[in-house]
């Protein structure tokens, strides 16, 4: 289906086709970045997205036209036949009615009904009225039980990281209130994880992670976690470059990930690279890909295996996770 908006297609900010598991199952998907007037909480540290937004006046094209034409595009390079899932992201909220508006909510909805649609919001957008008719739209023509997952960047389930090292401005329990709304209207829930976000040490993170994974379990059927990369623009590039933030070390994502006790998928991006999750440059490329295998296949025995590999790194890896110190930032005025 391709719907006739605008004779000359908006591209989105982003779109590209990999493979995903899903029930045990390894799907296609489309990830779909949608450009809207950006996030309405435009606070986080790390985050770059929040600086791509259209501009909401001056060419006579509304936000709708705007929105219609990148859906439009879309369909016509990504025919729906193709793939089974869609993971959609805007620069902030998808269930956001001032980025993405119902109307055009809907119109998204139609475009894929039958498909299996993964939706990035934050917790606050989460309501009945959003989410409700969004969900009987996808259910129409299809015969998924849950057509639907909230995505949710929850990054932590420690509200002091939150609000001191990722300035997320909200608490673990409004994710927890929302994953429970998401779930009385018939949604699944999905959970982004922050893997060191500033502020913290190695051992710092790999602590976080592993309470956040067991914490977050209960309220989401579907965990991703995402060790934090130095973004273009952002509070964290200005301590990075000030010798103050080190992405964290592959050793300490495969510590994560072994003994996690649901499966948790990672997409280790920027691995191997200054600005992104690395060791030492040797051992990089082998652990990112066995990672990403990981992701799709939830074969445990290779993060094993991946922990045995022999690098110098191990030893500095090690040493940095016992003697590494926090900052001490002043709990009082
Ligand atoms: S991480 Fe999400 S909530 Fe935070 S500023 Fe970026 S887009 Fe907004
Ligand atoms: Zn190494």
């Amino acid at each position: 289906m391709v719907l006739m908006i605008s004779a000359q297609n908006e591209r989105p900010l982003s779109c590209w086709r990999a493979k995903e598991r899903h029930e045990n199952r390894i799907v296609e998907c489309l990830t779909i970045i949608f450009s809207t007037l950006g996030c309405a909480w435009n606070k986080c540290l790390m985050c770059s997205y929040r600086h791509e937004r259209v501009a909401s006046q001056g060419s006579g094209t509304t936000q709708e036209q705007h929105l219609l034409s990148q859906l439009s595009w879309v369909l016509e390079h990504h025919p729906p036949d193709e793939y089974e899932m869609v993971k959609i992201f805007t620069s902030g909220s998808f269930f956001d009615p001032r980025e993405i508006p119902p109307s055009v909510r809907q119109r998204i909805a139609s475009a894929f009904t039958g498909k299996l649609i993964i939706a990035e919001t934050r917790p606050e957008f989460v309501t009945s009225d959003t989410i409700v008719p969004f969900l009987e739209e996808l259910k129409e023509g299809g015969n998924r039980s849950t057509p639907l997952f909230c995505a949710m960047g929850v990054e932590t389930s420690n509200d002091a990281i939150r609000e001191k090292c990722i300035r997320k401005g909200f608490l673990f329990s409004d994710f927890v209130d929302a994953a429970k709304c998401a779930k009385k209207c018939g949604a699944g829930v999905k959970a982004y994880l922050l893997m060191k976000p500033l502020f913290v040490t190695e051992r710092e993170a790999v602590k976080d992670m592993k309470s956040s994974i067991r914490d977050v379990s209960r309220h989401a059927d579907l965990i991703s976690m995402n060790p934090c990369t130095v973004q273009a623009r952002t509070d964290l590039e200005w301590f990075w470059r000030q010798g103050a933030y080190r992405p964290t070390y592959l050793w300490s994502v495969l510590s994560v990930l072994k003994d996690a006790p649901v499966h948790v998928t990672c997409d280790p991006v920027g691995g191997g690279r200054k600005r992104g999750p690395h060791n030492c440059g040797t051992c990089d490329n082998e652990i990112v890909q066995g990672i990403r295998d990981y992701s799709l296949t939830a074969d445990h025995d290779l993060i094993l295996s991946l922990m045995e590999l022999e690098c110098g790194c191990k030893n500095e890896w090690e040493f940095i996770l016992e003697q590494e110190m926090p900052f001490c930032m002043p709990l009082t005025r």
